[in-house]
């Protein structure tokens, strides 16, 4: 029966921070020309439960965290821009939110690019796999950097907020999304779920809400690099280098196909949104497009 309530809430996504470079660097079968690669985030305001954010994109605490060796090698291999209208204060104040208003944070993974902005939410709570908490703190610093993991960038309170999403309640997902498996009930309202994707980095995982104009999005993080256009909705596998960087890659081609079936059998009504597509952005209604 939990399964069918599915409270809506309010979804904005923001660019906060991109990378350019070679498609054919990060997607599979993908053009030498440059592309764009948004570091996107999720801001969703939940009736009771207030401003919530899917991951945080880049801050300038990225900056920090690689000012050294071997760290540095990190901001050489994914060069990063972070223009003053796209960091994460001022734009959730344009959305008029301030920093310690966000009351939860999701953590789809530990990689850099998605929790660079973690130590600027002095109030949230941080859902996180467990797993990827773990996996982090056990690797070795060259071990860590290679798996594009910065201890630097968790809070220095990160137990005392961390929330590990495995310990959540599990339920059956909604119909259309069943093939990957149960999710995690994060407010135990079913308003927001965690969904599994493993494969990419130890303890990913993605988020499923229904929007306000009822759609159901789920926010996929990086289980896939680009969602081919409206028709054919096709999610991109990643090219050999973004192989390298995976915890598990059969989990995660594993993880791919099931994200397809589910295109596959569904319409419009349901959007699969992966962390780093400006495609996918720009495809959204403009009302959801929260950076200029
Ligand atoms: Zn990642």
């Amino acid at each position: 029966m939990r399964a069918q309530t599915f409270p809506r809430t309010s979804l904005t996504m923001l660019r906060v921070g991109h990378c350019v470079h070679p498609e054919c660097l990060a997607l599979r079968g993908g053009a030498w020309r440059s592309g764009t690669f948004p570091a996107l985030v999720g801001l969703i305001r939940h009736p009771d439960a207030g401003a919530i954010l899917f991951d945080t994109g880049y801050s300038e605490h990225f900056e920090h965290a690689t000012a050294r060796f071997p760290e540095r090698l990190y901001r050489w291999t994914t060069p990063v821009t972070l223009p003053a209208n796209e960091c994460l204060q001022p734009q959730l104040a344009r959305h008029g939110i301030a920093l310690h208003e966000v009351h939860h944070v999701f953590a789809s993974h530990l990689h850099a690019d998605h929790i660079a902005g973690l130590r600027d939410l002095p109030r949230a709570t941080i859902w996180h796999g467990a797993s990827a908490l773990r996996a982090a703190r056990a690797a070795g610093r060259i071990a860590r950097l290679r798996k594009a993991t910065l201890l630097d960038l968790l809070p220095d309170d990160f137990d005392a907020r961390g929330s590990a999403i495995e310990s959540l309640p599990a339920s059956a997902l909604p119909h259309a999304w069943r093939a990957l498996g149960d999710g995690f009930d994060l407010l135990g309202d079913g308003s927001l779920r965690a969904v599994p994707l493993p494969g990419h980095a130890r303890g990913h995982f993605g988020l499923l809400l229904r929007h306000e104009d009822d759609r159901e999005y789920l926010l996929a993080g990086d289980a896939t690099w680009r969602i081919g256009h409206a028709a054919s909705r096709t999610a991109r596998a990643s090219a050999w280098p973004t192989r390298l960087l995976a915890d598990d890659w059969a989990a995660q081609r594993d993880t791919l196909s099931k994200l397809q079936r589910v295109l596959d059998a569904t319409d419009d009504s349901r959007c699969v949104l992966p962390s780093h597509c400006a495609d996918s952005y720009a495809r959204l209604p403009v009302a959801m497009r929260g950076t200029p």
